[in-house]
């Protein structure tokens, strides 16, 4: 950050009193401008013993398969981010069942939330942001084609909670065993 987002005048990094590091604030309005982690939050999408993956058709790692999941938007649930990442990329309609996993990627200031939902009415197909959206089993998931570690992650304990009926949620982060 150069500017102050309020004024338009330059910023500068300062030790702010009671404060633990230090901020952006503005010389000119005095504008603190703080910087937070962004929440990225997603679904396992399942039917039947499969789960819905999307080849992304954008960058970084396009080409490569993923949850539905992305950005959540301000004012809005960490839920309905999730169920409209399912849409905008797999058109699915989907029930939120249970929080699955919360993934922190602190080299890069994320936090993984992803849910574990049904699939309603057997309905999906490619949204924009992908190449390609199937429906999966386990022995077909092509695990060195999955885009980012958090996936991988995820999808692993999801397989292993069906066989032991365990739903409890699990943490992870980067970098992590998978
Ligand atoms: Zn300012």
């Amino acid at each position: 950050m150069k500017y102050c987002s309020n004024c338009s005048k330059s910023i500068q990094l300062k030790k702010i009193k009671d404060d633990s590091i230090p901020r952006y604030v503005c010389d000119s309005c005095g504008v603190v401008h703080y910087q937070n982690p962004n929440i990225v939050s997603g679904c396992i999408v399942y039917h039947e013993n499969k789960v819905l993956l999307c080849r992304r058709a954008i960058e970084p790692r396009r080409g490569y398969w993923n949850l539905p999941a992305g950005y959540l938007e301000n004012g809005e649930s960490v839920e309905e981010g999730a169920i409209r990442e399912v849409w905008e990329e797999a058109e699915a309609k989907v029930d939120i069942k249970y929080l699955h996993c919360l993934y922190d990627l602190t080299h890069v200031n994320q936090v993984y939330l992803l849910f574990v939902a049904a699939l309603k009415n057997k309905q999906f197909s490619c949204g924009v942001e992908s190449l390609e959206v199937g429906l999966f089993a386990e022995e077909d998931i092509p695990w060195k084609e999955i885009a980012f570690g958090s996936t991988t992650f995820a999808l692993k304990r999801y397989f292993s909670d069906q066989k032991t009926a365990f739903t409890n949620v699990h943490i992870g982060g980067f970098p992590a065993e998978e």
